[in-house]
């Protein structure tokens, strides 16, 4: 065992802790052997807002996830073992990233069933992928939109509103976030992965806009089971509910 350590980063007004247990695990061992590696258990990830305020990112996520980071393999939600790892928090848009790793911690085990139905992660259906890609940053910009009403920005390096939802639309358009994660690790993954980010790119521009407007101005509908999306949009999501 190691000694608990705490490593710590300045973000814009932002001051971030990292603290370490000093326990360490093998992580990775279904990964090839270039990211099989021995991580530390994150105890938390603490960020201090300008007026003083602090809060756990990590609260936020069910008591089964355990954070490893930051580790090249970068954002990811790793189910099977509870796990989300984060990329370094110093790259624009990390916390962004991490609550929406978190989001999928969350919304990912709604869509359990229909999963099971379709016989596990490779066979989820199109419309499993994007809800939960949908209820993750639904998620994700609810806790933002929490921690801004309490002092805390968690995406200081961006500078504008317009500037945040184009990092959303990157990542769903690109999933660059979950992409070096998978061009690393998951090769036969990598299939799914591009099927649903061709989805996201079939998906009407201003109907992407929509959406992640309705995220930013009451995000908890979105999250919501009881949110019904509005018909225009489900018509050009392909969902049926
Ligand atoms: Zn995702």
């Amino acid at each position: 065992m190691k000694e608990p350590r705490t490593e710590e980063i300045q973000k814009g007004n932002l001051k971030i802790k990292i603290k370490y247990t000093g326990k360490t695990e093998v992580y990775g061992e279904d990964y090839e052997e270039e990211i099989l590696l021995r991580a530390e258990i994150v105890e938390g990830i603490y960020v201090t807002g300008p007026d003083g305020k602090e809060i756990n990112i990590c609260d936020s996520a069910p008591d089964y996830i355990r954070f490893f980071g930051p580790l090249k393999i970068g954002d990811g939600f790793d189910d099977d073992n509870g796990v989300i790892t984060f990329d370094d928090l110093n790259r624009d848009g990390s916390l962004l990233g991490l609550l929406h790793e978190m989001g999928h911690s969350v919304v990912n085990r709604r869509y359990r069933d229909e999963v099971k139905i379709d016989q596990g992660w490779p066979q989820k259906t199109r419309e499993t992928k994007v809800k939960e890609e949908r209820g993750s940053w639904g998620w994700a910009l609810m806790k933002y939109r929490e921690f801004l009403e309490q002092g805390i920005n968690l995406a200081p390096e961006f500078s504008s509103r317009e500037k945040i939802k184009d990092y959303v639309k990157e990542s769903l358009l690109t999933h660059d976030i979950a992409g070096r994660a998978v061009e690393l690790a998951y090769k036969e993954r990598k299939a799914e992965d591009v099927a649903g980010t061709e989805f996201w790119r079939s998906v009407e521009p201003q109907d992407l806009d929509q959406m992640i407007d309705d995220f930013l101005d009451n995000p908890a509908v979105e999250f919501n089971d009881t949110f019904v999306p509005r018909e225009e949009i489900k018509r050009s999501f392909g969902l049926r509910k």
